[in-house]
């Protein structure tokens, strides 16, 4: 646990739990990228430990060793196929509810971590009854990164275990941590756009294509109020679709440059409003139809795509939807 960096307050709540537990399921809830699985690790060699110091593993019992090892019989993991489909409701009865019966072989407990974002509604279903009358000696584990997919008979057992954004310190430490090379300044934009995730800030500090797919994507939002209905529901539809898979930071880069916007257009003198690019501010002194309930609407506009992608509504249609919306916010006349 010492090796997890932040999560101060999660921590302190898993170890408490990891001595006295007040429930036998967990659920950790986060968007990927925030530390689901080191911190279910953290807490199932906890739980497993013959000897925790303060609700922390020992890291010497044998218990801990074979945690180290990867070779605990008394851990089980069901993880999304590689294939991308959901668990078969046959291997939740057979690798959970029928394993859970059975005994730990060598610890206190045993643990089932579960991914349920491959898990559906049928499989939670299965997994509901195990969750109710949990068998003596074993805990559930549950991650998930849409609180949407998880079935509210399944919430409403499980003890949440939230996790908070990290702060900008804390990812900075991550990405050091990670071997990322720059200096704090250097990295300045990575911590403003990953949105306290440290995932999202190791993949956009990886990114080689970061700086182009800022400047699109502002130069879009900028330009977005002069594209007729047609060219934004072929071209700029076809930019989103071609950036499918970086969407949550496309999301990023266009609430940023809205931000960028309003402070400037509150307090042009503010400092943080000084930092907005010449672009955003040309666009805010030259847009006289502009005001913060315009920009307001943008920001809807953008948080309902996020919403509708986290229950899988489609995604074309979604940014069509959203783009429209912010042309008619954006546009001059
Ligand atoms: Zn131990």
């Amino acid at each position: 646990m010492a090796d997890i960096i932040g999560q101060n307050r999660l921590k302190s709540l898993i170890a408490s739990e990891a001595s006295f537990r007040h429930s036998s399921s967990y659920l950790l809830n986060a968007p990927k990228g925030m530390g689901k699985h080191l911190l279910a690790n953290a807490f199932a060699k906890a739980l497993m430990c013959e000897a925790p110091k303060e609700g922390k593993a020992c890291c010497e019992c044998k218990c801990c060793k074979y945690f180290d090892a990867g070779t605990t019989p008394d851990i089980v993991r069901i993880e999304a196929p590689e294939d991308g489909k959901n668990i078969k409701v046959e291997e939740i009865r057979n690798r959970v509810v029928a394993d859970a019966s059975i005994k730990p072989q060598f610890s206190k407990l045993k643990v089932f971590i579960i991914d349920l974002d491959c898990v559906a509604e049928d499989g939670q279903n299965v997994l509901l009854k195990s969750i109710e009358e949990p068998p003596e000696n074993v805990v559930f584990i549950l991650l998930s990164s849409v609180t949407d997919r998880v079935l509210s008979t399944v919430m409403s057992r499980v003890m949440e275990l939230k996790i908070d954004p990290y702060t900008s310190d804390e990812i900075y430490e991550i990405l050091k941590a990670n071997e990322v090379e720059g200096t704090r300044q250097e990295l300045e934009e990575v911590l403003a756009y990953c949105a306290g995730n440290p995932g999202r800030a190791l993949s956009i500090a990886s990114d080689e294509e970061f700086g182009k797919l800022t400047s699109d994507v502002t130069d879009l939002i900028l330009s977005i109020g002069d594209h007729s209905y047609s060219d934004i529901l072929t071209d700029d539809v076809a930019f989103m679709v071609s950036n499918k898979d970086r969407f949550a930071l496309i999301s990023e880069i266009i609430l940023k440059t809205l931000d960028s916007m309003a402070m400037y257009l509150k307090a042009p003198d503010n400092k943080t409003a000084l930092k907005a690019s010449g672009k955003i501010k040309e666009f805010v002194l030259s847009n006289k139809r502009l005001n913060t309930v315009r920009i307001g609407r943008c920001v809807e506009a953008v948080n309902s795509m996020k919403k509708a992608l986290m229950v899988n509504c489609n995604y074309e249609n979604n940014s069509g939807v959203m783009l429209l919306a912010m042309h008619e916010e954006l546009r001059s006349r």
